[in-house]
């Protein structure tokens, strides 16, 4: 399969489960990924339903944010995906959803603590409230990144969340564990005081997840 045609597919598969993970409502959130090997990204369309997406409607644009390929107007976060691929060489792939316990702590500035074991083995610790700025703006762009700094997941003030990863998958992965570790946080709260794992536990954990988490890979 031509690395376009890849790159589409992706996109267009990773919106449909955003939306069927409950992790959007309608035509809101993003996804774009790298099309490999190329200084072409793939990006979902600008409001569109994500059940009716064809495999065309995904925008190919450069680095620079001119479209190399399809009809449709890209989505209006192109600056904060462009931004993160820019500086963040290890990123292949990034969803920006606006997930309801996400987007509650978001509303109220505050961020995930590193509290519970798999948000810390995915994000690698705290997640930080990115400064509000309106969307589809360089400042907001620019705001995220400045949060993220080099961890993997970011909360939007007053807006929603982004995940960052090598792939696909793990960006789904990142979004999916945000979203239940922010459910958690304002659950535990309800209840108590949560207790944060400490930083070297953190440190210990991410690396282990990094390294050993899952099947070893086969070599042969
Ligand atoms: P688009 O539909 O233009 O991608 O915008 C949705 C969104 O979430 C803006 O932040
Ligand atoms: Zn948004």
């Amino acid at each position: 399969m031509d690395r376009i045609k890849e790159a589409r597919l992706l996109v267009k598969e990773a919106g449909v489960r955003m939306l069927t993970s409950n992790l959007v409502t309608a035509t809101w959130g993003n996804i774009s990924c790298r099309v490999s090997g190329e200084e072409l990204i793939a990006i979902t369309p600008s409001g569109m339903d994500y059940n009716e997406l064809d495999e065309e409607d995904i925008v190919i644009l450069d680095m620079e944010g001119n479209k190399v390929c399809g009809d449709r107007k890209p989505s209006t976060e192109v600056p904060m995906h462009l931004y993160i691929y820019r500086s963040r060489k290890d990123i292949n792939a990034i969803i920006h959803t606006h997930s309801t316990y996400a987007t509650a702590l978001a509303c109220v500035h505050k961020p995930i603590a590193p509290i519970v074991e798999e948000l810390v083995q995915v994000v690698g610790g705290d997640v930080r409230v990115a400064k509000y700025a309106l969307p589809g703006t360089n400042e907001l762009a620019a705001n995220v990144l400045a949060a993220a700094k080099d961890r993997n997941a970011v909360l939007l003030a007053n807006h929603g969340m982004i995940g960052m990863a090598k792939d696909m998958k793990e960006a789904f992965k990142i979004c999916s564990v945000v979203e239940k570790g922010a459910k958690i946080t304002i659950l535990s709260n309800a209840v108590g005081q949560p207790v944060p794992i400490s930083f070297e536990d953190v440190q210990i954990m991410r690396e282990n997840y990094r390294k050993s988490y899952g099947q070893p890979v086969d070599e042969n």
